[in-house]
């Protein structure tokens, strides 16, 4: 019998691996697909020499995060932090530009300067304390409650309808709802303002980062650590019940809630089980990746610069496009979400060629394909950019599930992201990675901190593991 299995290799279950391997374990990790990354693949997905992310691309939180610090994540993997950390163009040649530095974003948002300024340096000034609020259990209690209180303040002020309060023209509070947009859900909302403020902090602190070669750059230094620590990993194998999996005295699911309930079956409790079919997914995106000839010919310049680049207009129509999604309908102008890698990273694309990465938010397992839609929003706001693409493709809600069995529907969360599915996610318990069968536990973005690419998720449930089945204390310090 080995110690452990991790049955998934997203960042969460290549942290959880790298965990327990660091401990002395005997560790093998299980991916259904033949690369190990879940989220974290990058692959050509257009044209020889075209190297896009299958899925995350922008890295705020990874570079926040207290386990990718241990594990001195940019010291393995170059990662390019940009002046510009996102964009927002608007019709007629305006744009909202975030920049790493507070100061100067303030000096260009004209009469709404001083209020961006309120609204982030006390944020931004506390961003430690932020990260550590924010990247564990909504349940515990705050270690600095006035920082706590600060940022409660702002997120109820934002997702609340005083949320134009504090603004007097709009692309400032254009600016800060393509940040709340990472969401996918409907806005004021108290998720979608915490998401704001929390990745708009980070904007202005650590960086919106891109690790050089892509996203695979990550996922492949986790697990060249894990294989020099002992670690095994099996490719190519879909687990679907426990008999598929060498018998270990821990299993840890960076997998789908549904899947925990399939794979566990009765050895949950009924209670347990109960609670996750309670557990109910988020709309989904669906994505283009394009090859391009040329860089996108954004109408404002300074655009251009930014490999990060909000879509949608104005926070009232970002607001309705968002509205549409909730009930059940693909906006004709929707949010956008646009990486542009390439403008800051030559090994994405053939000599003087591009990648470009855009998603919008659609309704759950919708088959929309959005080509046409994501191209007439860029040409929007960048005139000519269909005469420079070179090839595309795309992937419905549908397909993103096909891609990974975590995405059902196309939800990239791992679950809805709201308030009650932070606080119970996907059980509310003190040690909400912990299941009730013995040794085994979930770790995927179904479990708190919840989605995005931070590995807190696999570090929590492995600490977990190794208390409550090795005798271990496990500290972050362990990864240097
Ligand atoms: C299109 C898209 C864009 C995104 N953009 C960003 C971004 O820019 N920044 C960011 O921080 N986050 C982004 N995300 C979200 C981020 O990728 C996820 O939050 C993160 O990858 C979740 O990590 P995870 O380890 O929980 O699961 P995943 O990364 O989903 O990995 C789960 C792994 O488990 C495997 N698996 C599942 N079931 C089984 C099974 N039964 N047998 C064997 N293997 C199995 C899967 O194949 C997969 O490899 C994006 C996601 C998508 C899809």
């Amino acid at each position: 019998m080995i110690d452990a299995t991790v049955v998934g290799s997203g960042p969460n279950g290549l942290a959880a691996a790298v965990t327990l391997a660091r401990s002395g374990l005997e560790v093998c990790l299980v991916e259904r697909e033949s690369t190990v990354g879940g989220g974290l693949r990058t692959a050509e997905l257009t044209l020889p020499g075209f190297r896009h992310d299958v899925c995350s691309a922008v890295h705020p939180a990874a570079l926040a995060s207290p386990f990718f610090r241990a594990f001195g994540l940019t010291e393995r993997v170059p990662f390019i932090v940009p002046d510009v950390s996102y964009a927002h163009p608007l019709d007629g040649g305006a744009a909202g530009i975030a920049y790493l530095d507070l100061e100067r974003t303030v000096d260009g948002l004209g009469r709404d300067g001083p209020a961006w300024r309120s609204l982030f340096a006390p944020l931004t000034e506390h961003i430690a304390a932020i990260t550590a609020l924010t990247g564990s259990q909504l349940l515990r209690f705050p270690a600095d409650p006035t920082v706590a209180i600060s940022y409660a303040l702002r997120v109820l002020e934002q997702g609340s309808p005083l949320w134009n309060a504090r603004f007097r023209e709009h692309v400032a509070p254009a600016l800060l709802t393509g940040v709340a947009a990472h969401v996918i859900g409907t806005s004021p909302s108290l998720a979608t303002a915490g998401t704001a403020l929390l990745l708009g902090a980070h904007a202005h602190s650590a960086g919106w980062g891109f690790p050089v070669g892509g996203s695979q750059s990550i996922a492949d230094a986790l697990a060249d650590d894990f294989r020099a620590n002992g670690g095994r990993i099996v490719l190519d194998r879909d687990v679907r019940d426990p008999a598929d999996l060498e018998e270990s005295r821990v299993t840890l699911l960076d997998t789908s809630t549904e899947f925990l309930a399939r794979f566990a079956g009765e050895s949950l409790s009924a209670g347990y089980l109960r609670s996750l079919k309670r557990f109910r997914h988020g709309n989904g995106v669906a994505k283009v990746d394009f090859a391009l000839s040329d860089p996108v010919p954004w109408a404002n310049h300074q655009v251009a610069e930014a490999p990060t680049v909000h879509l949608g207009g104005r926070r009232s129509e970002i607001a309705a496009s968002e509205r549409d999604v909730a009930l059940g309908r693909v906006p004709d102008a929707p949010y956008v979400l646009v990486t542009q890698p390439s403008v800051l990273d030559p090994t994405r694309a053939p000599a003087g060629r591009h990648t470009l990465w855009a998603y919008i938010h659609v309704p759950y397992g919708s088959q929309f394909d959005p080509t046409e839609t994501i191209t007439r929003q860029i040409e929007r706001f960048a005139p000519g950019f269909r005469d420079t693409i070179l090839a595309s493709a795309t992937m419905t809600a549908n397909e993103v599930e096909a891609n990974n069995a975590n995405d059902a529907g196309g939800d990239i969360m791992g679950g809805a992201v709201t308030v009650a599915q932070l606080l119970k996610r996907p059980v509310l318990s003190p040690r909400p990675w912990q299941t009730p069968a013995a040794g085994l536990y979930l770790c995927s973005a179904s479990t708190p901190p919840g989605p995005s690419v931070q590995g807190m998720n696999g570090w929590f449930a492995a600490r977990l593991a190794l208390r409550q089945h090795f005798g271990i204390e496990a500290s972050l310090a362990d990864l240097a």
